[in-house]
């Protein structure tokens, strides 16, 4: 069973991850966006863990709401409120149990998800985020570890995608050959599940 420490470990780590990979994130966001992708996650996440070492939340559904609410409080981009909504409608999802299952947890990130395709109107090969959190999504009933193998592929998959959502897609056929910033900070947060699991 996965508690609040657990989802408190998940979002450690995707920060951790996150600043890691800042300069890579921005670097991918450069070609077809506006070069911000690192920095605008940096400055949420690092918000995320600040306020929930704060606050300390004490369920998962509770970790996971306040996180999204920060994410869109201090994201600008388009991002904060993708991933904001994404993390919220999550938390929503797994209600006020002080533990859940990874099948819970699963069942919730695709309500989470399914909230990102309503809000952000993209479908999977749209070159967005939604091309590694489907597939995750989809693998989540397996193991964290196939999870995570499947959102980097969908991240690796964006690159000969025309985009269609985002900045992006001001650029038409020019947003070909390039992987889409979006889908691979998503891979970061799902492999950070793997690394809050210890597996
Ligand atoms: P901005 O484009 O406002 O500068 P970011 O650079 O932080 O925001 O985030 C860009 C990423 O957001 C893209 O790479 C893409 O994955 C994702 N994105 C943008 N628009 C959408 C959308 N409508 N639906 C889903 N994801 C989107
Ligand atoms: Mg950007
Ligand atoms: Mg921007």
């Amino acid at each position: 069973m996965l508690d609040a420490d657990f989802f408190r470990r998940w979002m450690t780590a995707t920060a951790l991850m996150v600043d890691r990979e800042a300069e890579r994130l921005t670097a991918l966001d450069s070609p077809i966006g506006d070069a911000d992708h690192g920095s605008n996650l940096q400055r949420g996440f690092n918000a995320v863990t600040a306020t929930l070492e704060k606050e300390a939340p004490d369920t998962p559904g509770a970790v996971l709401t306040l996180a999204g609410r920060q994410l869109i409080s201090t994201v600008g981009g388009a991002s904060g409120p993708l991933y904001g909504t994404l993390l919220r409608r999550t938390g929503k999802a797994l209600g006020d149990a002080a533990e859940v299952s990874a099948e819970q947890l699963a069942d919730a990130l695709r309500t989470g998800v399914d909230a990102v395709r309503t809000l952000g109107g993209a479908a999977p090969g749209d070159k967005t985020m939604i091309d590694a959190l489907v597939p995750a999504v989809d693998a989540l009933g397996e193991s964290f570890a196939a999870a995570r193998a499947a959102a980097e592929e969908g991240a690796e998959a964006t690159v000969p995608l025309q985009a269609r959502k985002g900045r992006a897609s001001y650029l038409g056929e020019r947003s070909i050959g390039h992987q889409d910033p979006g889908a691979t900070s998503a891979a970061l947060l799902v492999a950070a599940l793997e690394e809050a699991a210890g597996e």
